[in-house]
């Protein structure tokens, strides 16, 4: 990166930075999540010293090569991609955490890696389906109590909450006022083990801190358009 980009980028966080702050009024501001798929790992390292730590990722060979590129930084990785069964081992290697599970299959492949590598109880979140919508991922909304009660029966697992992706015509310019799917998610997490809330990204930002978000995960917003 050279030195306009660098500037470029550190205006850009610390302007997201106090977004989040400006939305969050009273309450307490969310976590802030920054979405790297699709660029190198010069930016992170940029970010890291501005003093972001958490990062999230969507590829395992992605999340794999950063970590590696990036191993002398005490980086929280947390996995917010499709899970492959093929890959969750080596996910749960490198990530401290994972925002994407939408089965109990996919949570005992977790809760088996965890155990074989000393990690448990590692941290998941259930990914909601939140519009029900065909080819998406994630648990059906009416599914995921059943699947939080078993998730959270499980000691090699801690159950932390609820990560939805929603419809992208909800967009912070559209209306101000929060959708009733945005209520019903904060309410459902409620009921998801720790209770957090995953929802937000930089189109609907404000609208997810609004309805009482507790993480935001910011890619575009940041960093600019995706290289790949
Ligand atoms: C890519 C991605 C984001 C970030 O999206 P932006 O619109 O770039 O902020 C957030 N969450 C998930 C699950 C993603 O895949």
């Amino acid at each position: 990166m050279d030195s306009q980009a660098t500037k470029d980028l550190e205006h850009r966080y610390h302007q997201v930075c106090s977004q989040i702050r400006e939305h969050a009024g009273t309450r307490a501001a969310p976590e802030l999540l920054v979405v790297t798929k699709g660029h190198g790992p010069e930016p992170l390292r940029a970010l890291f010293s501005w003093g972001q730590t958490s990062f999230g990722e969507n590829y395992a060979q992605e999340l794999i090569a950063k970590s590696e590129a990036l191993s002398d930084l005490p980086i929280r990785w947390i996995f917010i991609g499709h899970l492959q069964s093929n890959k969750i081992r080596k996910i749960v290697s490198v990530a401290s955490e994972i925002q994407t599970v939408g089965s109990l299959k996919q949570a005992e492949q977790i809760a088996r890696a965890a155990r074989d590598l000393g990690k448990t109880p590692y941290p998941v979140w259930i990914e909601v389906n939140a519009d029900q919508e065909e080819g998406k991922h994630g648990c059906p909304l009416d599914a995921v109590p059943a699947l939080a009660a078993a998730l959270a029966q499980n000691p090699e697992l801690r159950l932390r909450g609820l990560m939805a992706i929603p419809p992208s015509q909800f967009q912070d310019a559209t209306t101000g006022e929060v959708p009733p799917l945005y209520q019903s998610l904060r309410q459902l997490a409620d009921q998801v083990g720790e209770g957090q809330l995953s929802l937000g990204m930089s189109g609907d930002l404000g609208l997810a801190i609004r309805a009482g978000s507790n993480l935001v995960r910011i890619g575009t917003a940041i960093l600019g358009p995706r290289q790949v």
